[in-house]
């Protein structure tokens, strides 16, 4: 992603794309002291643009430091490169972390830098619509004694890549991640959802992010009057699910077909909220978020 044309938004000013370089003594680099967000911007708009921005801040406060651009700067960066790219669809990065000033365990006093990078990226995944076939992932999410599991932090997606590189090896598109108590949390980049009996299941975001397309996807569902219930859920229950899917700001809504050994049909309930997020995100359904 570094050799192409193009700018972006660096510590307050245009950069050329290939000219945004980091030293290799960055404490992120060393010590993860990195959070990021990933949003999508459509029709020339990012959707949920500033609690994307609001969360961003709140990660690094929970990471111990502040970052150097307000809210409302780090909305008129995401805003001018994004107009920049020249795109009216694009994803959207903005990433912050410790610089190279110390190294060491301890950086108390390294500069915090901030980046907005633009690009495009179609969807998260090939043939969305078929359903996505996920395995079992052998890594857990952590206790929220053992990890800040409520910040966007890049050390979190230490298990992540693991998981999602050991799916791919095996012909799976993800990987379903247990946490620390052997209940369904999430994908590796994703919140997700199951249907039983006409209601949607999903489980408490008590040591997982709680997403921004999550709150979304469950704003529309009361909208249609689709019962959500929120709740510790373990794999033994998959098989007594009829559908699934699962949210995020890259993979949208993606209805999955297959989770190990069983079988999900996307139905009525996934489509759906899948046409209402469209809906949503292009500016054509009024809602309250
Ligand atoms: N969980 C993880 C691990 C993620 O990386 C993401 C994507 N940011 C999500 C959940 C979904 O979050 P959102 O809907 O806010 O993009």
């Amino acid at each position: 992603y570094d050799d192409r044309d193009g700018y972006i938004w660096m510590d307050g000013e245009f950069v050329p794309w290939r000219d945004t370089k980091v030293h290799v003594l960055t404490h992120a680099l060393h010590y993860a002291s990195s959070v990021f967000e990933g949003e999508r911007a459509y029709g020339g708009k990012i959707f949920r643009s500033l609690d994307h921005s609001k969360r961003l801040h709140n990660s690094a406060e929970i990471m111990g430091f502040e970052i150097p651009f307000s809210v409302e700067q780090l909305e008129q960066a995401k805003t001018e490169a994004l107009a920049k790219s020249g795109l009216e669809s694009a994803y959207v990065r903005a990433v912050a972390w410790r610089g190279s000033e110390m190294m060491g365990v301890s950086a108390q006093n390294n500069t915090i830098h901030l980046a907005v990078a633009v690009w495009h990226w179609g969807d998260y995944f090939a043939d969305k619509m078929k359903g996505i076939r996920l395995t079992h992932a052998k890594w857990r999410r952590p206790a929220p004694e053992t990890a800040p599991c409520h910040a966007k932090a890049a050390g979190l997606y230490m298990i992540c890549t693991l998981s999602k590189h050991a799916a791919e090896r095996d012909g799976y598109a993800d990987a379903l991640m247990l946490d620390y108590r052997g209940q369904i949390a999430e994908a590796t980049g994703a919140n997700i959802f199951f249907v039983r009996d006409g209601a949607l299941h999903t489980p408490t975001p008590d040591c997982f992010l709680n997403g921004l397309t999550r709150q979304t996807t469950i704003k529309l569902a009361k909208e249609r009057g689709i019962e959500v219930i929120e709740r510790a859920i373990f794999p033994d229950e998959l098989s007594t699910f009829s559908e699934c899917f699962i949210t995020g700001s890259a993979a949208e809504i993606t209805p999955v077909a297959e989770i190990g050994e069983h079988v999900f049909k996307p139905g009525q309930i996934s489509e759906t909220l899948v046409n209402d997020y469209t809906a949503l995100v292009n500016g054509k359904l009024e809602l309250a978020l």
